[in-house]
C-alpha cells in the first residue's frame, strides 16, 4: 500500500449493525441474493497453514523486500508465475503471465558533480560527499552566480510571512535552511511542522521566485547532533524538481557569512526571535560555479496474470500488489533502517498470498462459473500504483468486460475481529453480497465499510475506469512500511476467514444474472497516496491524478462529479500544466499550488486536451 491517509475509511464508517435495523428492507435484499447464487458453487475454506507458507516465502531474506530493480522482486514474480502455471490457470498477461512494464526507481549520481565557491578572489573546489551533497530530485545542469540567503525558503501567506519579500532571486543560487520559522508552530497552533517545513514546497517555491539553485543547510542543531548531509534517495520528492538543489555543510555557509561580517546561527536565532525575515543577498560574494549531474534510475517490473475461463467472456479481477519497498526507499517510515530488508509481510505478502490462495481453491472450476476470474499480482505499486496503472492502460481482457475488481492488500493483521471494506458504494449489489458473504462465512467481523473507491492502492486504478471495486484491508499498525513488518505477526487464522468471505463475495459475482452496476460514489475526502502527508490540501479542487508517470504535467484520471473542477469544463485525460501564475511540471507542483490557494478563489488554469491547450476557470471551494 502507498503511503497516504485511510482515515476516510472510518469517517465514512457505516456499521453492519445499523444496517440490519432495516429487516424488511434487508430482508428482501436477501431474496434477491439467494436468487442470484442459484447455481450451487461450493469453495473449500481457505487454508490458514498454505497461506502463512506462501508469506514466509515471499517475506524471506532472499526477495529482498520485493523492491523495483531486486532480484528478489524477479524471483517472487517467478514463485508468482509457477504457481499459477502448477494450477493449470491460463496466461494472461502479454508474455505469458508476465505483462512487462518499466518504472523509475529513483537516482543515482554520476560521476561529474563539483562545486567551487569564489570569495574574494580565492577559489575553493569544494568536496563532494564531505562539503556538498546534491538532492536525488534535483535537475541535472550547471550554474554560476552569485547566492542569495532566503531563510527558511518559505512564503507563508497564512502566517504574513514570506522569505522572499524584497529580494530578486532571479537566476542566482538561494541558501535555504531546514524546518521553518517558530513563529508558524505559534500561529499554526503547534500541531507540528507545516507543509512549509518540506524541502519540496522549499525547492518548488524557489523555483516559483526565479531561482536556479537551491542550497540547503541545516543550521542550528540541537544538542548532540552532528551537522550531517541527507543521504542521496532518502528524501521523496518529484523525478526532477525543475530546479537544481543541493545541501551545503554548516561550515561551509557560514564561510560565506562570515565574509560579510555574519553568522549564519545568529541570523537564524534572529529570524526566530522576531518573528521576521532576514533575507539578503551575499553582495562580497560567493560566486559558485555548480555543476550537478544525475541519471534517473529504471527497473523493469512485470505484472502477473492467470486466467480461469468461465462460460461467458464477462469475468472479475482479483488483485493484489506483489512488491514492497525492497531495502527501504524514500517510502520507508524507519529511515535510520534504510539499507536494511523490508520485508512487507503484511504489505502485502499476506494479499498476495491471499491471491495465490483463491487461484488454488477456484482452480478446479475452470469452465464452470458464469464468468471468469482473473488472478492479478500487480508490481510497481509502492510507487505509485504503477502496475494497475499499467494494466488499465493497456488491458490484458477487454476492460468493459470487467464486471469488478477486488483488491487485498494487508490483510494479515486482523485485530479484534475488524475488518476494513472499502468501495462498497461503488457497485449497484455490493452492500447485499458482503452482508450475505459475511453470513455465509459465518465470521465474527466487525466490518466497517466505506463507500468510495478512491483511496491508496490499485483499485483506485480501476474505479477511475467506472468498474466496480471492493478493497479488503485490515488496518494500519506501527510495522507499516519498516523492517518489522514480518510474518510471525501475521494473523494467519482470521486472514483466511476473511478469504472465505471474499471466496463468498467472488461466487455471488460470478454467478449474478447481471453484473453490478458502477455507481459513482461523491466523495469528499483528499486523495490517497500523495506523498508528502502533514498540512492540509488546500480548497476543494476535485480532480483524481493519474498515478501513473507523465512527462510533464498533471493527468487527470477522472474528475469527481459536481466538483471546481467539473464546474469548470475539466475532464478525464486533460493534462494540467498550468494553476494561476505556477507552472505545473507534476503531482508535487500542484499539491503545492492548491495549498497555497483560497476557497472561492478563481484560478485561471490550463491544461492540454489531446495536446491542445485549453483554458479554465475554477472556483475553488471548501473541503467538506
Ligand atoms: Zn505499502
Amino acid at each position: 500500500m502507498v503511503r497516504g491517509s485511510f482515515l476516510p475509511l472510518a469517517r465514512h464508517a457505516l456499521t453492519l449493525e445499523g444496517a440490519k435495523i432495516r429487516r424488511g428492507l434487508l430482508a428482501g435484499l436477501l431474496a434477491f441474493s439467494l436468487l442470484a447464487t442459484a447455481t450451487p458453487v461450493s469453495v473449500a475454506p481457505a487454508n490458514p497453514k498454505l497461506y502463512l507458507d506462501d508469506i514466509k516465502t515471499l517475506a524471506a531474506p532472499d526477495m529482498e523486500g520485493r523492491g523495483a530493480g531486486t532480484k528478489g522482486l524477479a524471483k517472487a514474480s517467478k514463485y508468482l508465475e509457477h504457481w499459477y502455471k502448477s494450477l493449470g490457470l491460463q496466461p494472461a498477461g502479454t508474455n505469458g503471465y508476465l505483462q512487462p512494464f518499466t518504472v523509475t526507481t529513483g537516482a543515482k549520481l554520476k560521476p561529474d558533480n563539483s562545486l567551487t565557491e569564489e570569495i574574494a578572489g580565492t577559489k575553493k573546489e569544494l568536496v563532494l560527499s564531505q562539503d556538498f551533497g546534491p538532492a536525488s530530485f534535483s535537475s541535472s545542469g550547471i550554474f554560476a552566480g552569485p547566492v542569495v540567503f532566503v531563510g527558511y525558503g518559505a512564503s507563508a501567506d497564512e502566517f504574513q510571512y514570506d522569505d522572499y519579500a524584497g529580494v530578486d532571486v532571479k537566476g542566482k543560487a538561494v541558501l535555504v535552511l531546514r524546518y521553518e520559522p517558530e513563529i508558524f508552530g505559534e500561529r499554526s497552533g503547534h500541531q507540528g511542522l507545516t507543509q512549509h517545513s518540506q524541502l519540496v514546497t522549499k525547492a518548488i517555491n524557489a523555483r516559483n521566485h526565479g531561482a536556479k539553485a537551491v542550497i540547503f543547510v541545516n543550521g542550528k542543531l540541537a544538542d548532540g547532533e552532528e551537522d550531517l548531509l541527507m543521504r542521496f534517495g532518502s528524501i521523496s520528492g518529484p523525478q526532477d524538481a525543475g530546479v537544481l538543489l543541493l545541501q551545503v555543510k554548516n561550515a561551509v555557509a557560514e564561510s560565506w557569512f562570515k565574509a560579510v561580517g555574519k553568522s549564519l546561527i545568529e541570523v537564524q536565532q534572529q529570524i526566530n526571535h522576531l518573528g521576521k525575515p532576514a533575507s539578503f543577498v551575499f553582495a562580497a560574494g560567493p560566486q559558485l560555479s555548480l555543476k550537478i549531474d544525475i541519471e534517473a534510475t529504471h527497473a523493469n517490473v512485470n505484472n502477473v496474470l492467470a486466467y480461469l475461463p468461465g462460460k461467458t467472456n464477462e469475468y472479475i479481477i482479483v488483485g493484489a500488489h506483489y512488491d514492497h519497498l525492497g531495502y527501504g526507499d524514500s517510502n520507508s517510515l524507519a529511515p535510520s533502517q534504510i539499507g536494511q530488508v523490508h520485508p512487507g509481510a503484511d504489505d502485502n505478502a499476506s494479499g498476495t498470498a491471499g491471491v495465490m490462495e483463491l487461484a488454488r481453491l477456484f482452480a478446479p472450476m475452470k469452465g464452470q462459473l458464469d464468468r471468469g476470474i482473473l488472478f492479478a499480482s500487480f508490481s510497481g505499486e509502492e510507487l505509485g500504483l504503477l502496475g494497475s496503472a499499467e494494466w488499465v492502460r493497456q488491458p490484458t481482457l477487454p476492460l468493459d468486460k470487467c464486471a469488478a475488481m477486488l483488491n487485498m492488500d494487508m490483510i494479515g493483521r486482523i485485530k479484534d475481529n475488524k475488518v476494513y471494506i472499502g468501495g462498497v458504494g461503488t457497485g449497484s449489489t455490493f452492500k447485499v453480497v458482503l452482508e450475505q458473504a459475511q453470513k455465509q462465512s459465518n465470521s465474527n467481523f466487525k466490518i466497517e465499510y466505506s463507500a468510495g473507491g478512491y483511496s491508496a492502492s490499485d483499485h483506485t486504478s480501476f474505479v477511475a475506469k467506472k468498474i466496480p471495486v471492493l478493497f479488503f484491508f485490515s488496518g494500519l499498525h506501527s510495522d507499516y512500511h519498516k523492517p518489522s513488518d514480518t510474518w510471525d505477526k501475521i494473523n494467519a487464522p482470521s486472514a483466511a476467514q476473511m478469504l472465505d468471505l471474499v471466496a463468498d463475495v467472488i461466487v455471488q459475482l460470478v454467478s449474478a444474472p447481471a453484473p453490478p452496476v458502477f455507481v459513482t460514489v461523491v466523495e469528499d475526502k483528499p486523495m490517497g497516496g500523495i506523498s508528502g502527508g502533514g498540512g492540509g490540501y488546500g480548497p476543494y479542487f476535485g480532480s483524481i491524478p493519474d498515478f501513473g508517470e507523465v512527462k510533464d504535467g498533471v493527468r487527470f484520471s477522472d474528475i469527481r462529479p459536481g466538483s471546481p473542477a467539473a464546474k469548470a469544463g475539466l475532464r478525464a485525460d486533460d493534462v494540467l500544466v498550468q494553476f494561476g501564475d505556477k507552472p505545473i511540471h507534476n503531482l508535487y507542483d500542484f499539491t503545492d499550488a492548491l495549498r497555497r490557494s483560497k476557497v472561492g478563489e478563481v484560478v485561471e488554469v490550463q491544461v492540454l486536451r489531446d495536446g491542445k491547450p485549453i483554458t479554465a476557470s475554477v472556483t475553488l471551494e471548501q473541503r467538506k
